[in-house]
């Protein structure tokens, strides 16, 4: 075995840099953590092509003199904390004393900084973690770093970056998240020269809330504040009823540090229980302050990641809160499980179709083709054959099936009943209603002729920046489906059409969610097919559950569309649409 001996600096720091730097938000999130540890009132960020080839950070904070900035960059040489208990009380964003160590062993880094009380600024320039030169500078004072060629040297970590667009998305949203987590410092963000958003301080939460996510989104939101014991929670909160399709908008911070907290997480789904519907997710600005000692934010090498002393408590502590603002909220609408049910109110030239049975599948069929009573049979598939594959299913056309069920009646919430000839089936409604959807809306697209309406009155539209952005990106593809959306004014647009299948009241909401799909990257328009399947899964999800008024005979056409389905087993969202239990096991459970 060779000798043991200690690495030199420049590969401990390549090492740490692979967990402290994974990708350019964490190079971003680094440097304006430092920026506002420093006590900036200004920070601007700008970056290029996902922060891969360049970024840029600079406050006005309170610099470092030449002697600071040389063991800035040692490894371990930290400012923040002096001892290991002092782990136990921390009040800055950092104290490892590994970020610009880390960065700088991965790219080409320049610091230039200056104190106030100083003439003349430092400027040191670092590459691949080598000392280049330390020389004289001017620079207002405070500290400008800037980033070239990130992972230029590390070939391998380079492969794992996603698209610049995606690393994009991350600094923005990280930087979103600590702007509102610092009202009172001004940010300015720029992405390839183009300002995305620039907020002067801010006097309260909700005013950066607003200028950072938008005068709609804060519209919504209610402010709680709640004391227990050395426990306090501050912040805003959605009012029932308004969830969104992602989690972008669930932001908490612990003692003002953006993390991401399962116990956090939980407790506000949790919550927020009876007031969203299944599968939407609260917006959420929710500060936790607590003792530093009661919660440790040591656990993972960024940081973001914290571990509580006392979960249990955290958790009831915060459902609580939430429970009692959520309860007494004047606005609160009655817990709902279903969205995009209200009935098409607002004007619309083409007849609105709302989530009914009889758009199931564009004309009903002729009713007299079809069982009309429930004593009628329809012809269905064999349920013998209810597991065959896909491909064969495509190939037998529905008249081959030649059994017959015949209705029984409503059960529970949602299902019907079945007596087929060779046992009794159960299906569920919402499940099979959404596959009909599916495939209707699948050969709308295929066949390119997607069905539109237009809105009497166009909607305008409020988004963000970045979703402004990823908007523009995607109007092509949203023309080709249905939609049509315009640009009127910098994040202002307006929705002129929509698919017919969608109701004109739902059409904001809807355009809103596929704007959080594209967020997350799920919206590719080179892959148009998967993108399709997104925007009819995301339909399909809102489809209306059927309430056990559904007529007999709707029941029957329910399911002679399902039928002609090409997957009737199963609905767009991965669940069955029915199930048999055969004569067999009927006579095997009761001992026949
Ligand atoms: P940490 O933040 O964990 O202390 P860093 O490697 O991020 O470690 O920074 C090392 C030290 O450099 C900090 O403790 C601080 O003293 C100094 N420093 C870094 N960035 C700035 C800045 N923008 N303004 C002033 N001082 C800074
Ligand atoms: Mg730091």
């Amino acid at each position: 075995m060779p000798n043991i001996r200690a690495l030199p600096d420049q590969v401990a720091n390549q090492i740490a840099a692979g967990e402290v730097i994974e990708r350019p938000v964490a190079v971003v999130k680094e440097l304006l953590e430092n920026s506002l540890d420093a006590g900036a009132t200004g920070v601007e960020i700008e970056f290029r092509n996902g922060g891969r080839s360049y970024i840029r950070i600079e406050d006005n904070g309170s610099g470092m003199d030449r002697d600071q900035a040389i063991l800035s960059i040692e490894r371990h040489a930290t400012s923040k904390i002096r001892q290991a208990d002092d782990l136990l009380r921390i009040g800055t964003y950092g104290f490892r004393g590994e970020a610009l160590p880390s960065i700088a062993s991965v790219s080409r880094f320049q610091l230039r900084t200056r104190r106030e009380t100083e003439d003349i600024g430092t400027e040191l320039l670092l590459n691949g973690g080598k000392l280049l030169h330390v020389k004289d500078c001017g620079i207002p004072s405070g500290t400008r770093i800037e980033v070239h060629h990130l992972f230029n040297s590390v070939p391998a970590r380079r492969k794992f970056l996603k698209a610049d667009n995606t690393e994009a998305a991350h600094i923005i949203q990280l930087t979103k998240v600590y702007a509102v987590a610092n009202p009172g410092t001004a940010f300015t963000l720029l992405e390839n020269g183009r300002l995305l958003f620039n907020s002067p301080a801010c006097p309260s939460l909700k005013d950066r809330v607003q200028e950072v996510f938008g005068i709609k989104l804060a519209g919504n939101l209610i402010p709680i504040q709640k004391v227990e014991g050395d426990y306090r929670l501050s912040g805003l909160v959605s009012l029932p009823g308004r969830g969104r399709s992602t989690r972008h908008e669930m932001i908490t911070l612990v003692n003002n540090r953006p993390v991401s907290s399962l116990t956090l997480n939980h407790a506000l789904l949790e919550s927020y229980h009876a007031y969203l519907p299944r599968g939407r997710y609260p917006v959420v600005f929710l500060f936790l302050e607590l003792d530093p000692g009661a919660v440790d934010v040591n656990v993972h090498p960024s940081k973001r990641e914290i571990r509580f002393r006392d979960d249990a408590r955290v958790r009831g502590f915060i459902i609580r809160s939430l429970l009692d603002k959520l309860r007494g909220s004047t606005e609160a609408t009655k817990p709902t499980e279903v969205v995009g049910q209200s009935p098409a109110g607002a004007p619309c030239v083409a007849n609105p179709v709302e989530m009914s049975p009889a758009a199931y599948a564009g004309p009903l069929p002729n009713p007299q083709s079809i069982a009309t009573t429930a004593s009628q049979r329809v012809k269905v598939g064999s349920p013998a054959n209810a597991f065959e594959s896909k491909e064969t299913r495509k190939n037998s056309a529905p008249s081959d099936w030649e059994t017959g069920w015949k209705f029984i009646g409503h059960v529970q919430r949602g299902l019907a009943v079945f007596d087929s000839s060779s046992g009794i089936v159960v299906l569920d409604r919402r499940a099979a209603h959404q596959r009909i959807l599916y495939e209707k809306l699948e050969s709308q697209y295929r066949k390119k002729k997607v069905a539109a309406q237009q809105l009497l009155i166009p909607v305008p539209i409020e988004m963000d920046s970045l979703g402004s952005a990823h908007l523009l990106d995607h109007l092509d593809f949203l023309n080709e489906n249905g939609f049509k959306i315009t640009e009127f004014g910098r994040n202002f647009f307006r929705i002129e059409s929509v698919p017919a299948w969608i109701s004109p009241d739902d059409a904001e909401r809807f355009v809103e969610d596929l704007v959080g799909l594209m967020k997350e990257g799920k919206l590719n328009q080179e892959k148009p097919i998967e993108a399709f399947d997104q925007v009819a899964r995301l339909a399909c999800s809102r489809a209306v559950r059927l309430d056990d008024s559904v007529s007999d005979k709707e029941m029957i056409s329910l399911v002679s569309w399902l039928f002609k389905c090409q997957n009737p087993l199963i609905s767009p969202l991965g669940k069955p649409t029915y199930f048999e239990i055969g004569r067999n096991e009927l006579e095997r459970r009761l001992m026949k």
